[in-house]
């Protein structure tokens, strides 16, 4: 494995970097007060590629490797989690999910409008009822001729009022053997007839994001926007989730950047008992924490975009990635409020909206305990990588970056 960056990762990663910080750092605080997304976020994201990086040019993306996405997505949650969210579900839920599974003819329909972000898309899975038990889903879809009936409510989707497109997880056989196999995947246009949106208020934190529900009720859906095999809806979810936890892993590490630099720079300037307190030991033990498990942060996502690029299977050592990077996070963030003191408590200063995002991430796209428990099935030996009908192909620079 080779870490070392390319001037194409450096030149992507300062790419996401000066978006951020110049186009959203300066208004966040605000946005996060009122709880809503700056509206300027999606079409910005989207005149700048950034929201099709790792999608072949053909397709109408950048294309980048995974890398590319790993580093945009740090970049993105060292200055808000809201960001880093909107590649998570449009492009690794929904974009990487169309262009691992879909059909050559899905690919050239929806893939250029995704990848340009001219078309925003949500993923959604969960429902008030199913959530890490994603076999259980109920949201059903009968089919009749050439269309799906679906009916059922998805909760805590992100990009729910803001996105055109859903890929939806659906139950097409109520009768199969194993609850699993009888789930499909559907890319369901939200201006179809039966469909409602709206936004869940009230959050702790990724507030300057969009969060919601969405209700079908006899939504029609053509049987050609079924992504996958009639059944294959468990696997092509749990695939994509296996795309989502990269992006969550690697915006954690930023977030974790984030946080360190905040808190040297404080305890550089405050001063007590006479002398900076940087100065305690007892302040330097944290920032050493923070900064070792930034370090570790990265080398785990690095070495999950690594392995997407040769095409190899990374679900373990994603979920290492994803589990270590969230959890260290939201340590990291607490302990910056600690090195702040009374104005770590305070919106004055980022560590109080870094800690209020960090929550979230232990709970999407895997809970921290599911992680455990699939890390402990591989060391088991109880679970093992069964080969996918389409698998994420390997990064191909050249088939990737072609002209039109
Ligand atoms: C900000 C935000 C954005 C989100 N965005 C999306 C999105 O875009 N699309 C989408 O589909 N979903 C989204 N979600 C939903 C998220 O993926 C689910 O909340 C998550 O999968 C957990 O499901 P749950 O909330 O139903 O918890 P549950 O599954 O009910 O779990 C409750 C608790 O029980 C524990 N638990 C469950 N099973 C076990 C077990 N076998 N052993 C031990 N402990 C267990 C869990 O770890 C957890 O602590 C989002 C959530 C948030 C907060």
């Amino acid at each position: 494995m080779d870490f070392a960056l390319t001037e194409e990762h450096k030149m992507v990663a300062k790419m996401y970097r000066d978006f951020a910080e110049k186009e959203v750092a300066p208004i966040i605080k605000e946005w996060d007060r009122k709880q809503q997304m700056p509206p300027h976020v999606l079409p910005r994201m989207a005149e700048l590629g950034l929201l099709g990086v790792c999608i072949p040019t053909r397709y109408g993306g950048q294309g980048m490797d995974y890398i590319c996405l790993g580093l945009g997505c740090e970049e993105l949650e060292a200055v808000d989690a809201s960001l880093r969210v909107v590649m998570s579900v449009h492009l690794a839920l929904a974009g990487m999910t169309l262009f691992q599974w879909g059909s050559e003819l899905q690919k050239q329909t929806y893939l250029p409008d995704v990848a340009r972000g001219e078309v925003i898309c949500c993923a959604g899975f969960t429902e008030p009822g199913a959530g890490s038990d994603i076999a259980s889903i109920r949201t059903s879809a009968r089919r009749n001729g050439d269309v799906y009936l679906v009916n059922g409510e998805k909760m805590w989707i992100s990009l729910a009022t803001k996105a055109q497109y859903a890929l939806v997880t659906v139950r097409t056989n109520p009768d199969a053997e194993e609850p699993s196999q009888g789930l499909s995947t559907l890319f369901i246009d939200l201006k179809s007839p039966g469909v409602t949106t709206g936004d869940i208020h009230g959050k702790l934190g990724v507030r300057a994001g969009s969060t919601g529900w969405i209700a079908f009720q006899d939504v029609r859906v053509p049987v050609e926007n079924r992504i996958g095999e009639e059944g294959e809806g468990f696997r092509v979810t749990m695939s994509a989730i296996d795309n989502g936890r990269y992006t969550v892993a690697a915006g954690a590490a930023g977030l974790l950047r984030a946080c360190l630099e905040a808190s040297v720079k404080y305890a550089q300037e405050r001063h007590t008992f006479g002398v900076p307190i940087a100065q305690h030991q007892l302040i330097r033990a944290k920032i050493a924490r923070m900064a070792q498990d930034y370090d570790i942060a990265r080398l785990l996502y690095l070495r999950s975009g690594w392995m997407k690029n040769q095409g190899i299977r990374n679900t373990l050592q994603t979920s290492y990635a994803k589990q270590f990077a969230t959890d260290a996070g939201f340590a990291a963030a607490s302990e910056a409020i600690q090195v702040f003191g009374s104005y770590g408590f305070s919106d004055e200063y980022d560590v109080e909206r870094f800690f209020r995002n960090t929550r979230g991430a232990m709970i999407y796209e895997g809970t921290s305990e599911i992680h455990t428990l699939i890390q402990a099935g591989y060391a088991f030996g109880d679970r093992q990588d069964a080969a996918l009908r389409c698998e994420l192909p390997a990064h191909d620079p050249a088939a990737w970056q072609e002209t039109r």
